[in-house]
């Protein structure tokens, strides 16, 4: 499909100006949103709905999430430059593109292979710089932590409490937690070794994070 850029430019721009009448206010969020080409990240199939602000199916059975989740999310971790990110879901790259040139050092693991390699294609096709892993996240990445910020794309029965324990002290952690049907947003900050507050947020709907902290593969 051969869209001229400017076309999906006017898309990102307008997409943006409806976030914001959404209630998404960080501004940083909204600059990077009119940066990541989305079209790029969505199925051949559903480049002319990159920019309807809905999630989009993508290969084996996953989402794109909407891009008013990935603004409400990206505020709600509030990030900062040089910020250490470990997202637990790469699934299309979306998500990991926008942490990205928000200038976070982000780590990011998927479970499914095809995803993983996808999104190494097209991160290198774009250059953009982020560390990719292929495995169960529901345990974080204990190799590199701890973190300034845990974001889970999926949905989670619970709060992992390996992923608590994977973040800096006054680190956060945004994550989807209740059934497979319905989640609210949740997030926690851990405020000292041993104590952390939780703040919980609307409610969203996730594919589920499968692993040994998530749900089990039916
Ligand atoms: N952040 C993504 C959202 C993708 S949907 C984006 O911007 O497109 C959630 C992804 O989480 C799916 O690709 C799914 O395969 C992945 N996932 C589910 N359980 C996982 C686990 N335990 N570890 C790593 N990835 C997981």
């Amino acid at each position: 499909m051969s869209v001229n850029p400017k076309y999906f430019l006017e898309q990102r721009i307008i997409l943006v100006d409806s976030l914001r009448r959404k209630g998404i206010k960080d501004e940083r969020v909204l600059t990077a949103i009119e940066k990541v080409p989305r079209e790029i990240f969505v199925p051949a199939d559903q480049k002319d709905r990159a920019y309807i602000d809905n999630a989009l199916p993508i290969e084996c059975g996953q989402s794109i999430s909407q891009p008013y989740t990935v603004a409400y999310m990206t505020e709600l971790l509030d990030t900062f430059d040089g910020c250490k990110v470990l997202e637990i879901g790469t699934g299309s790259g979306y998500q990991c593109a926008i942490l990205s040139v928000l200038g976070c050092e982000v780590f990011s693991i998927e479970r499914i292979e095809f995803l993983h390699n996808k999104v190494k294609k097209i991160f290198a096709n774009l250059n953009i710089k982020a560390r990719l892993f292929l495995g169960d996240g529901s345990k974080g990445l204990p190799e590199f932590a701890p973190f300034d910020r845990i974001i889970v794309t999926a949905a989670a029965p619970d709060i992992p409490s390996s992923l608590i324990n994977q973040l800096k002290i006054g680190g956060k952690l945004v994550i989807p937690v209740g059934s497979r049907n319905e989640q609210i947003m949740t997030l926690v900050i851990r405020s000292s070794t041993n104590k952390y507050e939780i703040i919980r947020k609307d409610s969203f709907r996730f594919v589920p994070l499968i692993g040994e902290e998530g749900w089990s593969n039916e």
